[in-house]
């Protein structure tokens, strides 16, 4: 699933690609991919806008239209877009397809059928259902050290079930945040009200350092426009994962074996000795 590095190389590629082009008709293949409007009211809400501007909130892909609406793209599982020439034969798995001026299209595939879209007024969008709650972006003055504590604080819940929490931290999936908590040394399962304010206040740095690494390593990587799923992991970059589906192999730190525990249905990845409870 991705986390918000991936969506937000998602975002950009898109921005890159399909920013300022029109659609000139939007087509809802599979009703329940945005199970908020039919697929006349999808067609009608979006054909004929002109795409001004694409952005992330949290794992969520933003996509404003000139028209005054906003259409809200989660990937979830395996959801990713292909932008091809309007002639190719759309491929198994077609969600959703927009058909843009210039003869092409972005297509909506998704072989999971988890993704999900909805359209809102881009005027209210930060008070959709979907990013009312979310938690502070991770780089915004918002998410501070104070802030981390405050929700840490609030919560008997295990640090990693509190991480996973879009409406506590935002951006983190399950890889970021076996990371992040690596680097604080941290045991997934200590209780959040348990950490120490000082691995607390590593949380907060780590938290950014391995999103920051990832969102730059996302930068650097060619996004093929006929496969936009921001999926690192064909780039190499699970080779930089200190912890994160390594089990059995040597902490990068101790060279102590990496352990593998279920959390609330999840593998949960760590050092036993770095991140002792
Ligand atoms: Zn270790």
């Amino acid at each position: 699933m991705p986390e918000l590095p991936e969506v937000e190389l998602v975002a950009k590629t898109l921005s890159k690609l399909v920013a300022g082009r029109r659609i000139r008709f939007a087509s809802l293949l599979r009703q329940r991919l945005a199970p908020h409007c039919s697929p006349e009211e999808f067609a009608s809400r979006l054909s004929g806008s002109q795409i001004e501007k694409i952005s992330r909130r949290g794992k969520h892909i933003l996509i404003d239209l000139d028209r005054g609406s906003t259409l809200i793209v989660h990937l979830r599982m395996s959801g990713k877009f292909l932008l091809t020439d309007a002639e190719i034969e759309l491929p198994k798995f077609s969600h959703a397809v927009f058909e843009l001026d210039g003869d092409q299209r972005l297509v909506f595939v998704d072989q999971r059928h988890f993704g999900f879209m909805r359209i809102v007024d881009s005027a209210a969008a930060s008070n959709s259902q979907e990013l009312a709650k979310l938690a502070p972006e991770p780089f915004s003055d918002e998410f501070s050290a104070q802030y981390l504590k405050n929700v840490l604080q609030n919560s008997s819940r295990s640090i990693k079930e509190l991480l996973l929490d879009q409406t506590k931290v935002c951006g983190l999936g399950n890889i970021y945040a076996a990371e992040a908590m690596f680097l604080a040394r941290i045991n997934p399962l200590t209780p959040a009200n348990r950490v120490s304010t000082v691995k607390t206040n590593r949380l907060f740095s780590s938290i950014r350092d391995v999103l920051r690494e990832a969102v730059a390593f996302g930068e650097t990587s060619k996004v093929d426009p006929e496969n936009i799923d921001g999926s690192y992991f064909s780039g190499g970059f699970e080779d930089r994962w200190f912890v994160y589906d390594r089990e059995n192999k040597p902490c990068p730190r101790c060279k102590t074996m990496i352990k593998r525990t279920k959390q609330a249905g999840r593998s949960s990845y760590f050092c036993p000795k770095c991140q002792r409870r």
